[in-house]
């Protein structure tokens, strides 16, 4: 479903990947961790192409991107349209209901009418456990709430792909769980994902394979509990020991 080659990005001077080769099946939830600043956010908003790679070729799907190449305003945002993301901060609309940020990327984007828009929206806004919800407005809903939204958003536009980045970090821990369990749910439905967290608990109980990144490279990848109990590299260890 997702294979990305050689994929490099600086930013000016500073190089935060440093060429990343990645392969992810269809329905396999995949969880990346390392310590901040190792380019985590920047892989996955490269996956996105919120970031443009400074060289690499990412396949998702049926679509493919040389960043080598010329590559056209159009053929991005196919390709962005390939991926739905959530975010630390939720990045809501902050004069729309709940409904009306579900509804907004079908109708502006994908040309879909209000009326169908409307009724997957509510369908969504339900799966999110957010039924009674669907006509407050962010500033009304709790931070667990707003993510939520958040994750019923990115469903609208119907994404091949789920890219989640951090997107427990901002919350009070009580209403961690919440949106985890959306998430989980999600998974087990056999959504593909890729999730930058801290939460390790997630990683263990949901993740096919954990990804450890250090200074822009891939170090070490594999199943949770070969990362967590027997993990080989020593900037893995180190990292382990850190936040456990
Ligand atoms: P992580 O998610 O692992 O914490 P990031 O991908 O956010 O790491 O950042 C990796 C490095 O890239 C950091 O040193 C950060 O300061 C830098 N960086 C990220 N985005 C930008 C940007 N837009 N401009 C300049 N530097 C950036």
């Amino acid at each position: 479903m997702i294979s990305v080659q050689g994929l490099y990005k600086s930013f000016g001077d500073l190089e935060v990947l440093k060429g990343i080769d990645l392969q992810i099946d269809k329905g396999k939830v995949v969880v990346i961790i390392g310590p901040s600043g190792s380019g985590k956010t920047t892989l996955l908003r490269c996956l996105n192409v919120l970031e443009t790679p400074t060289k690499g070729i990412i396949t998702i799907g049926d679509k493919t991107l040389d960043f080598s190449k010329k590559i056209t305003k159009q053929e991005i945002s196919a390709f962005r349209r390939l991926t739905g993301m959530v975010f630390q901060s939720y990045n809501l609309f902050p004069h729309m209901t709940a409904l009306e940020n579900v509804m907004e990327g079908p109708v502006t984007v994908k040309g879909e009418t209000k009326e169908k828009a409307r009724k997957k929206a509510e369908e969504l806004l339900a799966k999110v456990g957010l039924a009674d919800k669907v006509n407050l407005y962010p500033f009304q809903l709790s931070g667990g709430q707003q993510q939520r939204v958040g994750i019923a958003r990115a469903l609208a536009m119907e994404p091949e792909v789920m890219l989640f980045d951090e997107p427990t970090s901002a919350l009070d821990p009580e209403l961690v769980g919440e949106v985890l369990k959306v998430m989980k749910d999600l998974a087990n439905e056999g959504m593909t994902m890729v999730v930058v967290t801290h939460e390790m608990r997630f990683a263990k109980e949901v993740a096919d394979e954990v990804i450890f990144m250090d200074q822009g490279v891939i170090v070490e990848r594999g199943s949770p509990e070969k990362i967590f109990t027997a993990p080989i590299h020593e900037r893995t260890k180190q990292f382990l020991q850190l936040i456990q």
